[in-house]
Order: C-alpha cells, then structure tokens, then sequence
C-alpha cells in the first residue's frame, strides 16, 4: 500500500478580511508558501478595504469552538497561529482549545487595529491575551504599537515593552515596521534573557497584512521543525521579500506578495 506524507497542518484563529491582504487569507497564502496546510477557523468578520477598517463582528464562540473542534479531531494540528480575536470572550475560547493540543507550539499576533489604524478590539482584549494567552504561547509577535498597548507603556521602547512583558511570555518578537527610520530592527527577546535583533532595510509603503503574514510564517516553520531563533529569521526574511513584491490593488495601502 502506498503511504503519503502530508503537509505539516497548522490552525489558524483569525478574522476575515474582504480585501484579502490580511487575516486568513494573509495565513492561507503564506503557509501554503511554506509548504503547509492552513486549518482556517473563521473567528470574526470584519467590513474593510484596503484603506480601512468599518465593522467587524466577532461569531459566537460555540461556531468558533465548533470549527476548531471538528478540525483537531480530523487532522494532525502541528502548530496554531492566533489573529485577530476581537473579544475577551473569544481569548477564553482559545485557552479552553489549548486545553486539548497540550505541547503544540502557539504563536500568538495580538491583533488589535488594522493596518490603517481602525480598532478590531478594544484595549481589554489586549490585556486578557497577555494575562491569560501569553502564558500557554511558544511567542508572541506585536509591533511597536501593540506592544505599548500590551504593555501599558504608551511612550515605551521595545526594551521597556519586553521588560515588562517577559514575565509573562516565553518568547516575544516586536516589530519595527511603524518606525520612520531608514532600516528597521526587528528584535526577538527571550525570558532565558538572550535577545536577538534583525535588521532589514524599511520599505517604502504602508502594508495591510505583513503582521498576519509574519505570524503565520513563523507558525508553518515551526510546524516544519525549526527551531524558534530560526523560524523567527526565516518569518522575517519571507515576510520582507513579500513587502518588497507587494501589489497596491486598490486605493489605499500596498498587499504582500505571498506566492
Ligand atoms: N486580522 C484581520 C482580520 C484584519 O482585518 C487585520 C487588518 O486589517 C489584521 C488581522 C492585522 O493586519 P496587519 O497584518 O496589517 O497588522
């Protein structure tokens, strides 16, 4: 009998964007460009363009349960990638899902405003991730600004942020792509206190998705058996090759390239 090896199954939380550049699509593309197989479970819709955000609804956490129910008992989930959450209700769903993929590394994109600024959460949701996802997640990947949100550090540094987020979190990654500097320090801090910095040269435009695209990556290259240091420097390296490539569809901001 012929066997067959499958992708590695990573199983994205995330909310949809009509526009296509961020949420699941944002996963779908970049780990189908890693040689994975997305699980997308649907955890909120929301109303934009390429511009902005308008609405966003999040489902009913028993659909959300349901969805990611039915995909851990068919399929073997090798790693879980968190977008946008929109609740404190739905964060709890997550710890309650967790519950039954003990040892499956999590990576967590506290998702919080689209790229155009919009809110998709309220600060609330911000700090139930750190007190209560934090935790259970291998790393998390804020920017800058959702880093001082994270933190309650509104003028902070990424050091000040890391300082006082480490105590909860094993690994955390803040971008820099919000800075106006002309290269951009991506800097990965671990509680074991080692602390790598990535830097690549900024871009010109603004990118709706490249935070979606950067934790999915990073979700598939563990799914894949790298280890973290260098799962987080291959995520950085797709993810800047994607903005490079990107594609301005519509009227606002520019889409990355992902396949
Ligand atoms: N998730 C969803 C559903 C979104 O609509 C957005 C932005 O619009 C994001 C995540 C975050 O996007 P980005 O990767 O640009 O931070």
């Amino acid at each position: 009998m012929t066997t067959y090896s499958s992708r590695p199954v990573v199983l994205c939380l995330s909310g949809h964007d009509p526009s296509g550049g961020a949420g699941l699509q944002a996963d779908i593309e970049a780990l189908l460009a890693q040689g994975c197989h997305a699980a997308p479970t649907v955890t909120a819709l929301t109303v934009q363009d390429t511009v902005n955000v308008t609405d966003f609804r999040v489902l009913d956490r028993d659909w959300v349960l349901a969805q990611a129910r039915a995909v851990i008992a068919d399929l073997p989930v090798a790693a879980v990638k968190l977008g946008m959450l929109g609740s404190v209700e739905m964060v709890d769903t997550v710890l309650e899902l967790m519950q039954s993929l003990p040892g499956v590394p999590l990576v967590c994109d506290p998702v919080l405003r689209a790229g155009g600024g919009g809110a998709l959460g309220k600060d609330e949701v911000g700090y139930a991730i750190r007190e209560r996802l934090f935790p259970v997640a291998a790393i998390a990947t804020p920017n800058l600004p959702e880093a001082r949100i994270l933190a309650e550090l509104p003028e902070g540094s990424a050091d000040e942020c890391a300082e006082k987020l480490l105590p909860h979190i094993q690994h955390l990654l803040i971008t820099d792509g919000h800075g106006d500097e002309t290269e951009v320090h991506n800097r990965l801090y671990s509680r074991d206190g080692s602390r790598h910095t990535f830097t690549c040269a900024r871009l010109p435009g603004s990118y709706h998705g490249s935070g979606c695209t950067l934790a999915s990556t990073l979700a598939g290259r563990l799914a894949l058996g790298e280890d973290l240091p260098s799962a987080v420097e291959s995520a950085l390296a797709y993810t800047w090759r994607t903005l490079r490539d990107a594609e301005q569809p519509g009227h606002g901001q520019f889409v990355p390239r992902r396949l």
